[in-house]
C-alpha cells in the first residue's frame, strides 16, 4: 500500500513510518514541522534505504494536500498523526487546539473523498475515557468522565466525527487508535521524542535530569490509592506502537473501530524513574510535590481487543524503552540538529 503520514515527521509517525516501510509499504509524508525537523524524514531513509516524499504544510491546507496526493497517486491509505497534544497548553489555547485538531482531520476526510481514498487510521489517545470508573480501561468503557482537558475533548470529538463518516459511507475504513503512554525510541538511536521546551511528559523529563540538562525530577503527588502512592501510567514503547499502526491498517475493514494500544501493565512513577536510573546508570535526583490538576490516579489497558483482531501486542518492557530513550538522548542530546 502506498500510505500518507500526517505528522510523520514527529515522534510516533517517524517510527510508524519505519514500520511500514519495513513491513513492505510505500510511504509519504506531510508534515508543518512545527514540532519536529524535517531531519526527522532524513533518517527514517538512513534506516530503511527507502525515499520518503515530504510535504511541508499544514494539513488544514486542502489543495497543498489533495495535490501531493495526487501528485504520488494512487493513495491507498491515510495514517493522520498530524495535531496538537499539550494537555497543559489547550487548557491555556483551547481556541487553537479545536482549529488545529478537528481543522485539519475535516480537511483529511475531504481530500480522501475527492481523492477516492476508502482507508483511515487516526491517533486517538486513552485521554478519551477521562477519569477511569473501571480498570483495565477496554474499549467499552465510557469516555469523557470528568473530561476536562481541551487536548482530550477534540480526540473525543474527532472520534465522533469518524463514526459518523463511517457510517455514512459503506466503503470508508475508519479505525481509531487510543493511545497510552508512548516511549522508548528507535534501537538505531536516530529517531526518537524531540519535545520543544521543557517536557510536559515523565519519561522525556527524567531522561533529561538523567543527561544534567534539568536538575531533578517533581513527582505529582504520592498520595493516590496505588500500591506507592504514585500515578500508574501504561507505558507503551513507541516501536510496539508503531506496529500497531501497521496491523491496524492491514486489518482495517470497512466501517468503524477502535482499539486500545497499551501494554496493560501498569507502572508508577517511582517504577519508571528506577527503570530509567538502571538503563542509564545515572541516579535521578527526585523531589515528591503536589498532585498535578486534572491527573488521574491510574490508566492502563485491556488490550485483548486488539490481539484478538488485529494480532497485535506490545511485546517490549519498560526497561527496554528507558534503554532505547537513553541510547536516543546520549546519542542527541539536543535532539535533531534544527538549520
Ligand atoms: N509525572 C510526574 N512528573 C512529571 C511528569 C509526569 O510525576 O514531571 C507523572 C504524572 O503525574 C503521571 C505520570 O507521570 O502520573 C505520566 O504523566 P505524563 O505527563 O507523562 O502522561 P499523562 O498520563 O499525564 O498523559
Amino acid at each position: 500500500m502506498r500510505v500518507l503520514l500526517t505528522g510523520g515527521a514527529g515522534y510516533i509517525g517517524a517510527h510508524t513510518a519505519v514500520a511500514l516501510i519495513e513491513a513492505g509499504h510505500d510511504v509519504i509524508i506531510v508534515d508543518d514541522l512545527s514540532g519536529t525537523s524535517a531531519e526527522a524524514v532524513a533518517r527514517i531513509e538512513t534506516i530503511t534505504g527507502a525515499a520518503v516524499p515530504l510535504l511541508v504544510a499544514d494539513v488544514r491546507d486542502e489543495a497543498a494536500v489533495a495535490g501531493f496526493v495526487a501528485e504520488h497517486a494512487p493513495v491507498d491509505a491515510v495514517i493522520h498523526l498530524a495535531g496538537l497534544k499539550a494537555v497543559g497548553e489547550s487548557m491555556a489555547e483551547p481556541v487553537r487546539y479545536y482549529d488545529v485538531n478537528l481543522g485539519t482531520t475535516i480537511a483529511l476526510l475531504k481530500v480522501m473523498d475527492t481523492a477516492g481514498i476508502r482507508s483511515l487510521v487516526f491517533s486517538s489517545s486513552a485521554t478519551v475515557y477521562g477519569t477511569p470508573e473501571q480498570l483495565p480501561l477496554t474499549e467499552e468503557s465510557p469516555t469523557g468522565i470528568d473530561l476536562a482537558n481541551p487536548y482530550g475533548k477534540t480526540k473525543r470529538i474527532i472520534e465522533e466525527i469518524l463514526s459518523d463518516a463511517a457510517a455514512a459511507d459503506p466503503g470508508l475504513a475508519v479505525v481509531s487508535l487510543r493511545y497510552f503512554n508512548p516511549v522508548g525510541a528507535h534501537t538505531s538511536g536516530l529517531i526518537g521524542e524531540d519535545p520543544n521546551g521543557i517536557p510536559n511528559n515523565l519519561m522525556p523529563f527524567v531522561s533529561r535530569v538523567a543527561i544534567g540538562s534539568l536538575e531533578q525530577v517533581a513527582v505529582f503527588g504520592d498520595d493516590y490509592d496505588t500500591p506507592d502512592g504514585t500515578g500508574l501510567r501504561d507505558y507503551i514503547h513507541v516501536s510496539d506502537l508503531a506496529a500497531g499502526h501497521v496491523a491496524a491498517l492491514e486489518h482495517a475493514a470497512s466501517g468503524y473501530a477502535v482499539y486500545n494500544l497499551g501494554t496493560g501493565e501498569p507502572v508508577s512513577v517511582l517504577d519508571l524513574i528506577a527503570a530509567f536510573e538502571r538503563a542509564s546508570g545515572r541516579s535521578i535526583p527526585q523531589v515528591i510535590v503536589a498532585r498535578r490538576p486534572g491527573d488521574v490516579a491510574a490508566s492502563y489497558a485491556d488490550p485483548a481487543k486488539a490481539q484478538r483482531e488485529l494480532g497485535w501486542t506490545a511485546d517490549l518492557s519498560i526497561d527496554d524503552a528507558c534503554r532505547d530513550y537513553w541510547n536516543w538522548q546520549t546519542q542527541n542530546p539536543d535532539g535533531y540538529p534544527r538549520g
